[in-house]
Parts: structure tokens; sequence; C-alpha cells
């Protein structure tokens, strides 16, 4: 149930020429199956069978200098007990010739990797790596096929209980769980929406593999024996049963030769492991002789309301179909057909219907036998009967009627916008692409079949004018016999009734065991305390292979860019796109301030209203049909080396093709300035699809809420920041939903005001990533485009400035249904007499993969923790997912002695510099190159502040991190703390804080 918008983007046409690419010669091993051209990636791919093993390999040639390499395998659970996931920690955690604790830690300690990582999907687990330097990524792949062939989890108990779960004795001498997956699973369990994904897969897929939850349900994690543990490896990490990729310029003959001497050549494809492929195969779910009912509860605080807070959906089974990528690629479109774009006539039969306060649809193509699903959020009980009749004939009258043609040429059109753009965010292109693979080639089907896109996309534009997308409805969904109405509800309490029942069966367990079992259980606690604890042997560690200096580019990257004086100032920033234009319109809102909430609602509501040329569905259509996207927003930000000051501007982005880019713009001044407030239903539906948003994020991502609130104690910047998207935004979403009847209308007014006087030519800018020559053909319609805007802002738009807003240090707890808690300290450095230095980037390396990791992830249980400071000197530890409150308290207090203290042998200095600078070089796609420059402009960093922190960074000292404790002493004792966390937790940590707000009512 993963959204698909994700994988549908994750090919394209080109970022490179045409590839030149190396020939592999015949190799006696490996028998080459085919080799086929694959013009959609511009690359060559060979299939390749390691003939003695049974491996099967496919190498995508091409010039992409960022490697990847993926080992998966098939892993379809038969349980909850999350089996594949714990494998997937563990096998990380040591192996045959890289024995020490955690290999994959030393290899984020000092690798140049831009991307280490590993996957547990429904069926299959993935170990990926990728890296730009040929020895770097050597070195990855022998620490990854060690670790996937040769782990020590088998022989070493231990690294279950820590990944997994173990018994702990607390301080009252009752049994708990701990472990790592233990506690990432409580927090997925956490999210209602999680819970709802779960409900639905475990009722579509009754007889399936699908039932179960490969990442594991916490109350089944604790069933997982060291034995069934061991049996999973040696049924399933053979080779026989993977699937091995590699994508880029690499040398192809080195690659299959160090694949076989090194690993493959010890395994063998015989009668006695046999080929594992036929019993990791998929069974489909049979189709349903009836359609299914289902109701499930998730819990809510006692406090806590329930009403329009249950979610109703509706769900088809798909037949498999693997060779068919026309159907999955309009199965993938329909969702935003119907109902995930502004224009979708389903959503908008469904919102009218008022059933609840969003709704979504999502189809998952990765999976063999995927599932369709339409929910409405924050709904009740009571709708059932309504939904069902609503979603039946609207279904039915777009058979009937046809769906509006615009709309399925806007979805065509964006879908090809992605595929052509090629752009994931801290994803290499290659890894992408392997995932879209194996969507296939897991099952058995043609890896290449999902990326030629140019013939699916034609026969998409072909299908639409023969009701193609009208039939997919009709036979996939009205006349799906395999089909279940699943109803989450809201319970108030059953958090606390579950972990009652929890402590009764942990009392039980207790009362069953012997003195001398009691006794055990403490000797392997103290046993795998003492494991964590003693620091692994040199020597075991220096096994892993190393980088030096010298492998490192000493310049920082250097991105040209070009300002260009014009009635709006224009930064052209020199990159390779593509043909594709990405402008960002800015303007500076610095001198308007006031009312921070208001002015964040206003510039999440652009676009998204009707405007004086179209309605908001048509312009929903139009920005599919003619460009790749427009969106608006806010953005603060710090300026370097000022601790206070920061500017506030809003943005409006919009990419296009080079000749739609006229219409693009005409769109974004559209938006901008003729767009009409008054509709007031409408202003309220977006409202409250806005907070139900926020109030979902608040449960997901408690960390980066708190870290904010912490710092708004003592920063202006970040108390304006969770004015316009953290908690105070949301509770200022709230009230205003709650009296929106009576003051809709004032609210309406202010906003009308803003849109007639914030947008003019002096206070905008104009941000172009297009290389010169293209820039230079465009350069009349930005021309045009800036003299739509009023050349200052009228008179009677005063200056608003900052309202000084005097700060608290509240020192909040913030209960929200979790099971988990977010813990974080904050404090400013610069006003302890620090400064922002390339020093605190290698200490943000040393501490997460360090103490932080030892100490809050491996010791704790939590899945994770960190240490992150920015330019204003707002410095921050965070835990997530965390089991514990106070005990985390303690290991930030412990942060200065351990820095004051800190050893660290030449070689982990040296690992830690170089780790670092590859965090700094993570390759970025064009528009991320453009929002670099626009970052440095907005905060006023220059290239050589870029090159003097990176000079820093390979310069730092053991000495000079030691420094850095005083900091952490002086700011963790200021006290600036805020948790989010479950309410049972708070209340027997309540010393700590000063406030305790409950912000979902
Ligand atoms: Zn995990």
């Amino acid at each position: 149930m993963r959204r698909i918008s994700f994988l549908l983007a994750l090919f394209s046409l080109t970022t490179f020429a045409q590839a030149q690419t190396m020939q592999p010669t015949p190799n006696a091993h490996w028998k080459l199956q085919w080799t086929q051209p694959v013009e959609e990636i511009k690359s060559t791919a060979y299939m390749f069978l390691h003939e003695k093993s049974g491996a099967p390999l496919l190498y995508l040639a091409n010039e992409d200098d960022n490697k990847v390499f993926c080992i998966a395998f098939r892993t379809p659970p038969t349980d909850s007990t999350g089996i594949a996931h714990i494998m997937e920690h563990s096998v990380l955690c040591g192996s045959e010739r890289f024995p020490s604790k955690e290999p994959f830690v030393d290899l984020l300690k000092s690798s140049l990797q831009t991307f280490l990582n590993a996957f547990t999907a429904d069926d299959r687990t993935m170990y990926p790596v990728a890296s730009r330097n040929d020895k770097d990524f050597t070195n990855l792949m022998t620490v990854y096929l060690d670790a996937v062939f040769f782990p020590n989890v088998k022989k070493i108990p231990e690294i279950l209980m820590q990944e997994g779960w173990h018994y702990v004795v607390n301080e009252a001498g009752n049994l708990e769980y701990n472990g790592i997956v233990y506690s990432e699973m409580k927090g997925v369990y956490s999210s209602p929406q999680s819970v709802l994904y779960r409900t639905i897969q475990k009722s579509m897929y009754p007889d399936s593999t699908y039932a179960n939850d490969s990442g594991g349900n916490p109350d089944n994690i604790p069933d997982l024996t060291q034995k069934q543990f061991a049996e999973f490896h040696d049924k399933y990490y053979h080779p026989s049963n993977s699937l091995i990729y590699l994508y880029g310029d690499g040398n192809i003959d080195a690659h299959l030769t160090f694949l076989h001497d090194e690993f493959l050549s010890k395994f063998e494809r015989s009668q006695e492991t046999g080929d594992r492929r036929q019993e990791t195969a998929v069974i489909p779910q049979p189709v349903f002789t009836e359609p299914k009912d289902i109701t499930a509860e998730y819990s809510v605080d006692e406090g806590e309301s329930t009403d329009a807070k249950t979610f109703l959906s509706m769900n088809y089974l798909l037949p498999t179909d693997l060779d068919n990528a026309v159907r999955s690629y309009g199965l993938d479109m329909l969702p935003y057909i119907l109902v995930n774009g502004e224009a979708g006539q389903l959503r908008r039969a469904l919102l009218d219907a008022e059933l609840g306060l969003d709704v979504e649809a999502s189809f998952d193509s990765s999976i063999l036998q995927p599932c369709f699903s339409i929910i409405i959020h924050n709904s009740d009980p009571d709708k059932k009967e309504k939904f069902l009749e609503v979603l039946e004939t609207t279904l039915k009258k777009l058979v009937a009627e046809g769906i509006d043609r615009r709309i399925i040429e806007g979805a065509i059109n964006r879908t090809e916008f992605m595929l052509r753009e090629f752009q994931i965010s801290g994803f290499p292109k290659g890894l992408a692409v392997n995932m879209q693979i194996l969507e296939t080639w897991a099952y058995g089907g043609d890896p290449l079949g999902h990326l030629r896109f140019e013939p699916i996309l034609k026969s998409l534009r072909e299908g639409m004018e023969k009701n193609f997308f009208e039939n997919l409805i009709e036979e996939y969904l009205l006349n799906n016999p395999s089909r279940g109405f699943v109803m989450l509800q809201p319970k108030q309490g059953l958090e606390k009734e579950k972990s009652d029942q929890l402590a009764a069966k942990l009392a039980e367990v207790k009362k069953s065991l012997s003195p001398e079992q009691l006794e055990e259980i403490k000797r392997q606690k103290e046993a795998l305390l003492e494991r964590q604890a003693t620091p692994d042997n040199p020597e075991d560690v220096a096994k892993i292979p190393q980088l030096e200096l010298s492998d490192v580019d000493r310049a920082a990257e250097d991105i040209p860019f070009n300002k260009i004086p014009s009635t709006m100032p224009i930064v052209q920033v020199d990159v390779d796109t593509n043909k594709i234009a990405y402008i960002t319109v800015l303007f500076d809102l610095t001198p308007w301030q006031e009312n921070p909430a208001v002015l964040s609602y206003f510039s999440n509501v652009l676009g998204r209203l009707d405007t004086e040329n179209y309605s908001y569905t048509d312009l929903s259509n139009e920005i599919d049909l003619h460009t790749g996207g427009i969106s608006t927003g806010l953005s603060v930000s710090s300026i370097y080396k000022e601790s206070e000051k920061f500017n506030l501007h809003l943005l409006a982005r919009v990419k296009t093709t080079l000749p739609k880019l006229d219409k693009g713009l005409k769109l974004v001044h559209e938006i901008l300035t003729k767009t009409k407030f008054d509709n007031t239903a409408r202003l309220k539906e977006i409202l409250q699809e806005y907070r139900v948003g926020l109030e979902q994020s608040l449960m997901s991502s408690g960390h980066s809420f708190a870290r904010t609130r912490s710092a708004s104690y003592f920063s202006r910047k970040e108390k304006y920041r969770d004015e316009i998207s953290g908690i105070d935004h949301y509770r200022f979403l709230v009230n205003l939903e709650k009296n929106f009847d009576s003051e809709g209308e004032k609210f309406a007014q202010t906003l009308e005001a803003y849109s007639k006087t914030l947008f003019s030519a002096s206070n905008g800018q104009i941000l172009v990533t297009l290389p010169k020559e293209d820039f230079e053909s465009i350069r009349p319609t930005l021309k045009d485009f800036e003299s739509k805007f009023l050349a200052a802002p009228p008179a009677g738009r005063s200056e608003g400035v900052s309202q000084t807003t005097s700060l608290t240090q509240a020192n909040e707890a913030v209960i929200i249904p979790s099971r988990v808690q977010y813990v974080v300290k904050s404090a400013n450095f610069r006003d302890l007499g620090f400064e922002h230095t390339g020093r605190l980037l290698v200490l943000t390396n040393i501490l997460r993969t360090g103490y932080l990791w030892n100490n809050i992830r491996v010791q704790g249980g939590a899945y994770g923790g960190g240490f992150s400071a920015d330019m204003n000197g707002v410095f921050s530890l965070w835990s997530y997912r965390d089991p514990h409150l106070k005990r985390t308290v303690d290991i930030y207090k412990g942060v200065a002695d351990y820095l004051e203290n800190l050893e660290l042998s030449e070689e982990d200095l040296t690992k830690a510099l170089i780790a670092t600078i590859g965090s700094l070089d993570k390759p970025l796609t064009p528009s991320e190159k453009g929002g670099r420059v626009m970052g440095m402009l907005l905060s006023g960093l220059t290239q050589s502040d870029l090159q003097r922190e990176r000079d820093e960074v390979l310069a730092t000292t053991v000495e000079d991190l030691r420094k850095l404790a005083p900091m952490f002493r002086k700011g963790m004792a200021q006290n600036n703390i805020c948790v989010f966390g479950n309410e049972t937790k708070i209340e027997e940590d309540k010393e700590l804080f000063k406030t305790t707000i409950r912000p979902i009512e």
C-alpha cells in the first residue's frame, strides 16, 4: 500500500549522453543469456547467469558515474514475526571476513557512499549501495556480499536480541520487551494509517503471504526464535534465490570476475541446496466467493474525541498480469485520474457527499497481485452505506458517460513529464531503475517490461480514445468479485488495554519461570550489554577496506550561476537540465511578517481555488496539461553567522518543457494575482484536508516538530517556523476550523488583500535553472512575465515587521497517541561563544554513528537518534521512535563528557573526515542544484564560505572536537526540552517538564 507516485518517477529518458559503454568479454563462469538496448534510460542491458551457483545478474551499462549495486532475495514471510525485516538488520551486524559488531556503521563512518541502506518489502529484501568512486564501490560490494552470505547472526544470539527482541527485567522486577525492530514497529503501529493499510492487507490476502507483515507486528515479534532465524537464512539467502543488479559506468569484466572469485564460486546450485526459486514463489490469493466486510479498531487517548476519526475504505484485489505493462501503467494513473488529482470526478462526488474530510486512492504495483484502494479519512461509521452508494453510482456514471478527457490527458502528460525528467531527491537513479525492474523480475517477468515507457505512453494515448480507462474501472472495480470493505474505527484507551494485557502476559511468563530461568534471562541481557559496551577489536575494524584522504577531492563543487539585472532581478543557474526549465519566483516578505499562520495558510491555498479565468478543477487540468507541476510555499532562511535575523519569502515554483514555459508562467501569474477567495465552502474544505495532513505528520515525524518547538523557546526564527508549520500552526488550524462558520468571510478578505498587495516587481526575483543558450531563448518570455506585476506594492501596504514575539521556555511534553517517544533538547551555540565551522559537520558524523548510535539505538533500542546544527547557531540532539524518555535525556547529558574524553585513532579520524566529505558531495539533480544556489543567496553564503567549511572539515583534529564539549555541557544545562510521546511514559517522567499539552482533541 505504498504510494505509487514515487515508483512512477523512477526512470527517465536521459541526463547523460548516449552511452559508448564497454562490452563484456566472454566469461567462463557467467553465461550471457541476452542483451538489449534500453533507449529510455540510454543503457545496454546484459542478462547473465552464474552457472555454478544459479545466481542471475542484470547489468545495465551506461555512462552514469553514480554506480549502483544491489543484491535482493525473495523472502516471502509465513508469519508476522518480522523475520525478514530483522534479518535485514542483522546480517549487517558482522560477518566472517568483517567480524566487527556493525560493519554497516563502520561504512557509514568511513565511506564516500552516495547510498547505503537496506529495505524489506512485502516479499523481498534488498541490499543496495552506490558510489561514484571505483575503489569505494568495490569496498561497499565486498562488505555487503560478505554480510548477506556469511553473516555472524547464526552464531551470535545477541544479534537477534539486539536487532529483534529480548527480555528486560525492569527496576520493579517485571519483564518487558525491548529491541530495535520491536521499537521501530511499535512506532509504525502507532500511526492510524499504518494500522489501516495493514488491516486492508490482512483482509484482502487472507490465504497469501501478503496477509503477513514482513516488517513485524509488535504482538508477534517476540514469537521469533533463534532457530527459526537461522533456518530462514539457510533457506532464502542463497545465490539461486537472489537477484543481482549492477548499474553504471563500471568495468563489467572486472565486476563479473570479482563476484565469481570472491563470493559466488563458493556456492553450488546442487540437488541438495536446490534452486530456491520454486520455494519462494508467491502463491496468488484465490478469487473471493463473496465480498469481505471487515471492521477493526485503532487507539485514541482516553480524553480524545472519536468523532470524525473513522476510516472507510473499499479495496479491490487485481488479478496478476505481469506482462501487461500498459495495464499496469493505466492502473497506476487511475488513482490520480479518479481521486488524487484536484479535478478527479470521484473525488468531487465523495467530498460533495460530505463523507469525510479527505479522500485518497492508491494502487501498489510493486507486488505480484496488486490491490486498488479508495479511502475516506476522518469519517464516521454511519456513513458506510452512503459511501458505498456514491462510489458505485459515480463509477457507473463515469463508465457510461466517459471520464473527462482533459483529466486523462493531463494525467498522461504528468506521468510523461516525471518519466522524462527523472528526479528523485536523495535516491540514485540506478537504484530507482532497479526498484522498477524488480516489480516484474522478482516474479519471473521481463525485467525491462516497465522500463520501455515510450510505446506504453503511445498505447495509453490511443487507448484513451477507445475507453481504455473506463474499461479498467468496469473490469477491475465494478465487476470485480474480489473486493473488500474495510473500516477502521477509533477506540478510546485501546492502547492502555493492550499494554495492560501485555503486562499481564509478561507477568504470567515470569510466574512460569523457575528462579534459574529468570537468572538466565538476566544473564543473557548482561551478555548483550557486555557485547554492546565492548569496543571492537581494532584488527577486526581494520579489515573493513578503507579509502585514504588522497581519494577525496579537496575542492568544493562550484555550481556556476549568473546574476542578471532586470525588472525582477534574475539568477540563472548554469547547469544542463535536459530541456526542462525550472523556475522559482521569489517574493521577499521579510517586511510583512505579521500574521505568520495566516500567511502560511495563504501560501497553501494558492493554486487550489478558482481564479478569474479558471475554475479550480480546470486550473488543475491546465497545470497537468502544460507543466510538470506548480507549487507555492513559504521559506524561512537563516542568515549566515547571524543568530536572530531571518528572511521570509513566498516561493512559486514551476517546471515545464521550453515550448510550454510561456503557458506555465501565465498560470503562475494567474494563481498569484487572480485567485478568488470568495468561495468560503472551498476554503473550509482545503482547511480541513490541510489540518488532517498536518495531524498525520505530527504522529510520524514527532522528532522534527519537537526540534522546531524546543528551539522556539529561545529562537525567534524557530518560533516563526513553529507558527507557520509546527505545533502552533496546527493549533491555529484547529481553531480556525472551529470558528470558520462565523469568521470565514473576514478571513477570506484578509487572504484577498494579501493577493492584491504582496506581489510586486520591487520585492520579486526569479531563479532560473537552465543552461545559458536555452536561457537566451526564453528571455522574452521572462520579460513578459515580469511586466505583468505592479512596479511596487500599492500604497497603504504598511510594513508590519516583527511584532517582537516574546519567547518563553515552556519545556513541553506533547501527548500524542503513540507507543514511542521523540525526545529533543536544543540550544544556541553562538550564544555560548561557538561559531559555525566544518568541525560541526565532522561532529555530526561522529555522534550519529558513534555515541548516539551506541547509546540510543544499540543499547536503548530506539530506531534512531542524531545531532544537527544550523547556520544560525541552533543545535539539537534528537531521538526517533524511542521506547525511553528520561534515559535518553541522561544520554544527552553524557555527550559533553564523551567529547571531553574523546579518543580517536588517526585512522578513525581520517574515516570520519572522508565520510563527512561524502555527505557534502551527494550527487544533486539539476533542480536541486538550483535550490542550493538559491539557499546560498538567501542566506548570504558564498562559494568561498563553502570552500572554507570544506577545508575546516579536512583540517579537523581530535583536539578540535574535544573543545566542543563545553558547547554541550552549557547547552544541555539550559534544558530546552520538548518530547512528543505516549501519555503513560510522559506521566512517569513528568518532573522533566513545565507544561504538558495534548494538541489532538
Ligand atoms: Zn528496520
